[in-house]
């Protein structure tokens, strides 16, 4: 039995609420995935040419990413080689069993945010309008429950309305913000906030930022000012740099992240609105193509709509009913 399949009968066995959010956030993806292949099992006896084609076919619709996809197809036809089987089925198995292996050859398995130093400091970047101050909240609200003092930093100074909707949910979760005037320096409310974090020794710094991405100098100036006052306050980068991702936007997303790597140093990803998107496939293109971790996947816009990125769970919320027809 394939590794991927005895890890999805373990999870099968022990229900949890990460699992349950993992199933319905990825319901449209999953559909969309599991009812392709059904469709091939319908339309092909035997796995040859034209049946991995369309294999293919659905991977890359799936926002895999075509050198990902292809490297999958690849694996999983030489394996069915070996291994003799026939059963479109099985085949459709062994594919889910070489994503698996897929992500986890490069050992960039997601770790969560470690707290080592009295204040982390966590800096989140992307374009406009991909979820960064939602998911901020959503962060806010994750580990205030784990008992942080949290504070944020309203540093996207540049549009209207941006500021008072950090300023809303830190009510709302009921943690502390820090503000400047609009199109102020984002920067200088950088500073304050860590000033305000030292002192008065918060655990956790969270700082928003504005995804002007209009000019790439205009971006690599202001990240490149905001990361020296960072390195000037505390001595050392910022913690963590999350890159928020909209899953909607499929390669599109992998190209803007390009953008931002070029502009700073990048240590995770943040993954939104996988519940929107049918095309679950972007985080094997994520970890392909940009070599970092998905650190968290969002599946809607309320606050617990969060959960750390775990591979297992993920494809178990992928592929769940395959083969069960
Ligand atoms: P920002 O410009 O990057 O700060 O993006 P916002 O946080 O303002 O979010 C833009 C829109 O995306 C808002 O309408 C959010 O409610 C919505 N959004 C954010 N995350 C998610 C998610 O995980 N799922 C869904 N469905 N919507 C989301
Ligand atoms: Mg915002």
């Amino acid at each position: 039995m394939g590794l991927f399949k005895k890890i999805k009968e373990a999870l099968a066995k022990r229900k949890t609420t990460q699992q349950e959010k993992y199933v319905s956030g990825l319901d449209k993806s999953r559909k969309n995935f599991v009812d392709k292949l059904a469709r091939l099992k319908g339309k092909y006896k035997t796995g040859n040419d034209e049946y991995f084609d369309e294999l293919l076919q659905i991977l890359i619709e799936s926002d895999v990413g075509v050198a990902t996809a292809m490297s999958i197809v690849e694996a999983t036809q030489a394996e069915v080689a070996v291994s003799k089987v026939k059963e479109i089925e099985q085949i459709n198995e062994i594919l889910v069993d070489k994503m698996f292996v897929s992500y986890t050859s490069d050992d960039i398995l997601s770790s969560e945010i470690e707290f080592k130093h009295d204040l982390t400091v966590l800096l989140i970047v992307g374009v406009n309008g991909v979820g960064k101050t939602t998911s901020i909240a959503k962060l806010c609200n994750r580990y205030k429950k784990e008992h942080k003092k949290v504070l944020l930093a309203a540093a996207d100074t540049f549009r209207a309305g941006a500021i008072d909707q950090l300023k809303i949910w830190a009510e709302r979760v009921g943690v502390d913000i820090v503000t400047g005037k609009e199109n102020s320096d984002p920067s200088s409310v950088i500073y304050d906030a860590l000033k305000k974090a030292k002192n008065e020794k918060y655990d956790l710094l969270i700082c928003d930022t504005a995804g002007r991405v209009q000019t790439k100098q205009n971006l690599m100036d202001e990240l490149a000012k905001m990361n020296r006052i960072i390195y000037k306050e505390l001595q050392r980068q910022a913690d963590e740099v999350l890159l928020v991702i909209d899953a909607t936007t499929g390669q599109n997303g992998v190209l803007q992240a390009k953008a931002f790597f070029e502009a700073t140093s990048v240590s995770g990803i943040i993954l939104t609105k996988m519940d929107s998107t049918s095309k679950g496939g972007i985080i094997l293109a994520i970890k392909d193509e940009l070599k970092i971790p998905v650190k968290f996947i969002c599946f809607g816009e309320k606050l617990d709509d969060i959960e750390e990125f775990d591979l297992e769970q993920y494809l178990y919320g992928l592929t769940k009913g395959l083969g069960d027809e």
